[in-house]
């Protein structure tokens, strides 16, 4: 039995949701193999091979495969996708956007949203937005999954020394091509790696007060900023901040819930997280079912307060 990982990448180093999956793999059983289809990949695949516990890194390269495309890369995974068990992604944007594509071209069932592999064939996964866990038997003999990173400590990124083997690349499918890509930048830490996570919901009112609030705290805490879907929808905070069922899963050491009612599908995308604080003035807000501190007063008074206080 032999486990393949898909890897996610820049082409330079691999991304730390990768590290994740790669514990789910060895959960599975048998050897981990990595997959690195990219273009001028080598430094990724080089990376790939420290990790602890890849035994073998396979190094796909044409231009198609520079940019992560779906398409590509599905067809990529296809090349060799028979010769595994197990075919696993990170539950990321990217890897959700690959994993159906791939589990439909083998006639397979996907395995979603992967958070305890109970042995080879059976997994925990979580429904309705986290309130049940479901334990599910898969009889395909190759099995797709896509893992909740937060539910699996990261493996060590070094370590390791796998033999990086080339592929032949499937080529160009023809279905999609990349016109551009905007990054948006910012200095604070990455919201999926962040330890410590500052969010923010509609209480905030407007995106000037969410700024004017919200970034002072964030910065005194070294804190990523996070919203809910009703403060995105709102506009005071940008789509790619947004925490839940259809955000971002995070499991900061610390989040800190502002002005957040702690709806179930908010609860879904941060309940896993270590330490919960929340500042909410009604003390009949869902959030405070599981926050560790729980702040019962008027986030307009008690932010500002907070941020002198640091
Ligand atoms: P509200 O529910 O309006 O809560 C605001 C809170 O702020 C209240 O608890 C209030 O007491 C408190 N408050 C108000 N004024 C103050 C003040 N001055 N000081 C302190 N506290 C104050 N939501 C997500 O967040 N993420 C998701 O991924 C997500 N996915 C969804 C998917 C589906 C299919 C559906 C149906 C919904 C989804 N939602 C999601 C929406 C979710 O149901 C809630 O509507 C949303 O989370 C509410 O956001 P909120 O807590 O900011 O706003």
């Amino acid at each position: 039995m032999t486990v393949l990982v898909i890897a996610e990448h820049d082409n330079a180093a691999i991304k730390g949701a990768t590290l994740n999956t790669v514990t789910a793999a060895a959960a599975c059983g048998g050897d981990v193999h990595l997959l690195v289809a990219g273009h001028n990949a080598q430094g990724a695949a080089e990376a790939a091979a420290q990790i602890a516990g890849v035994a073998k890194v396979l190094l796909a390269e044409a231009p198609e495969l520079a940019d992560g495309l779906a398409e590509n890369l599905a067809a990529q995974v296809m090349v060799i996708a028979k010769r595994y068990s197990h075919l696993l992604f990170p539950a990321t944007a990217a890897g959700k956007n690959v994993a159906p594509r791939v589990a439909a071209l083998l006639d397979v069932g996907q395995l979603s949203d992967v958070t305890q592999v109970v042995s080879a064939d059976t997994f925990e996964r979580p429904i309705y937005a986290g309130s049940a866990i479901a334990t599910v038997q898969s009889i395909d003999a190759i099995k797709v999954l896509t893992v909740r990173t937060t539910a699996f400590d990261a493996a060590p990124a070094d370590g390791g020394s796998a033999p990086i083997e080339n592929q032949p690349a499937a080529g160009d499918a023809g279905l999609s091509s990349l016109l551009g890509r905007e990054f948006s930048k910012s200095d604070r830490p990455d919201l999926i790696a962040a330890k410590t996570i500052v969010s923010g919901g509609r209480a905030l009112g407007s995106s000037d007060k969410f700024n004017d609030l919200l970034s002072p705290l964030a910065d005194k805490l070294g804190a990523a900023l996070g919203a809910s879907r009703a403060a995105v929808d709102a506009g005071y905070a940008p789509n790619d901040w947004q925490i839940g069922q259809t955000g971002k899963i995070v499991a900061p050491q610390l989040y800190l819930a502002v002005g957040i009612s702690g709806a179930i599908q908010h609860l879904a995308g941060m309940k896993d997280s270590k330490v919960i604080v929340a500042i909410n003035k009604d003390s009949e807000a869902p959030i405070f079912s599981v926050a560790d501190y729980g702040l019962e007063a008027d986030l307009f008074a008690a932010v500002p307060e907070l941020i002198r206080a640091l």
